[in-house]
């Protein structure tokens, strides 16, 4: 483009940008064109849209562009808050066997507040149209998207910094006509025209989704157990067969007393856990009623029970059995064991059960009654405090 360019917003002496339904008409608007820092001239026609153009011909190449970029960076400096978009992480987990399966987690839409805008500034070798300081210290970065070209290597570097940057894309306003005012709720304003290019939690939701889709993986079906030696004498053939005789006899015992213990009433689970620990579980108000269920309760029972009787079960007298004292236990076996035992409130998933066992487990090791090695927890102290002692 060269001669006619619609310029849509003008340089003024002072460094500021003006549009041209503010501008004196004419060349007495007294700005030149951000791209080439020619003169130009404010056209408020009644047909045409209102735009700056050139005096005369000229060579200019990216006064349309250089304009709207700069006029972009203008608003956001003055106005110093940016919508920012959710932030959605999908996970997909390709097992061996078994259907792959996909979560999502999506964090909502908010607004960055700065207290400064820097134009320009270099982040890893790359220049950002604009650098935001917020009130807490931390940076976020503004990049616009006016040009066709790709993203990437903007993206590469603010993962290599690993900061949190938006694109806007302005695209569909090139050529267009507005005021300074339109364009700020163009760039601040509007979560639609926007995305991540990068965000420091992302990989780290990823690596949680991904954790939480294994835990879904079925259990595998136990393998036979080897038919004993017999000598020379003929081969003896285990069981077959795919009904619950396959279960040995233990996991059949811990199944049936699973589907005996869901069958009881919320009273009834309370009053066996009130004799297992010789008192109800509120008399250690520091160990089972600190750490609250999620706004929308996962596990269907209430905190101080189910708390209580993981306790009781993985926990109390686990450093007499030598078995459980040495080997320890997966997050994942007492996520399966805690809805094995009160199933998930109506409506909820696997994914809250792990989240409330997970701060629980959490809670347990804070007050040094586990501890975590690689992916197990080991029982360090395993009996309870004196009724209603701060633990
Ligand atoms: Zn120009």
């Amino acid at each position: 483009m060269s001669v006619g360019q619609h310029i849509p917003f003008g340089l003024r002496p002072d460094g500021l940008l003006i549009d041209p339904f503010t501008a004196e008409r004419g060349l007495a608007c007294n700005c030149v064109c951000p791209g080439c820092r020619l003169p130009l001239m404010a056209r408020q026609g009644d047909i045409l849209v209102h735009h700056f153009s050139h005096v005369g011909n000229n060579n200019c190449k990216n006064g349309q562009t250089a304009a709207l970029l700069l006029a972009a960076q203008q608003v956001l400096q003055s106005h110093r808050r940016i919508e920012v978009p959710e932030l959605v992480v999908t996970a997909t987990d390709e097992p061996r066997f078994g259907k792959p399966r996909q979560k999502t987690s999506r964090d909502p839409q908010a607004r960055w507040d700065f207290e400064a805008v820097q134009l320009e500034r270099s982040v890893a070798g790359h220049r950002a149209d604009a650098y935001g300081i917020r009130a807490d210290g931390s940076a976020g970065v503004v990049e616009f998207r006016i040009a066709a070209r790709t993203n990437e290597q903007k993206r590469a570097a603010y993962r290599e910094a690993n900061i949190p940057a938006v694109e806007v894309d302005l695209r569909p306003l090139v050529g267009k006509a507005l005021t300074l005012d339109e364009l700020a709720k163009e760039v601040c304003d509007r979560p639609a025209n926007r995305e991540w290019l990068h965000h420091p939690e992302a990989a780290a939701l990823e690596r949680q989704l991904l954790a939480e889709l294994h835990a879904l993986r079925p259990t595998p079906t136990p393998a036979p157990a080897p038919a004993p030696f017999r000598g020379a004498g003929p081969p003896v053939y285990m069981r077959t067969g795919t009904d619950l005789s396959m279960l040995d006899a233990e996991r059949l015992a811990i199944r049936k007393e699973h589907e005996r213990h869901r069958a009881l009433t919320t009273e009834q689970k309370l009053a066996e856990l009130q004799a297992a620990l010789s008192a109800p579980p509120d008399a250690w108000p520091e160990l089972f009623t600190t750490v609250k269920p999620n706004s929308r309760p996962a596990i269907n029972a209430p905190a101080p029970l189910w708390q209580g009787a993981l306790f009781q079960e993985f926990v109390l007298g686990t450093l007499a059995d030598a078995r459980k004292r040495d080997y320890g236990f997966s997050a994942a076996a007492v996520n399966g064991w805690t809805w094995a035992r009160f199933d998930a409130s109506p409506g909820e998933s696997m994914t809250g059960i792990i989240s409330e066992v997970l701060r629980f487990l959490e809670h347990l090791v804070a007050k040094g009654y586990l501890r975590v090695s690689g992916d197990k927890y080991f029982v360090v102290r395993d009996s309870l405090p004196p009724r209603g002692a701060a633990t």
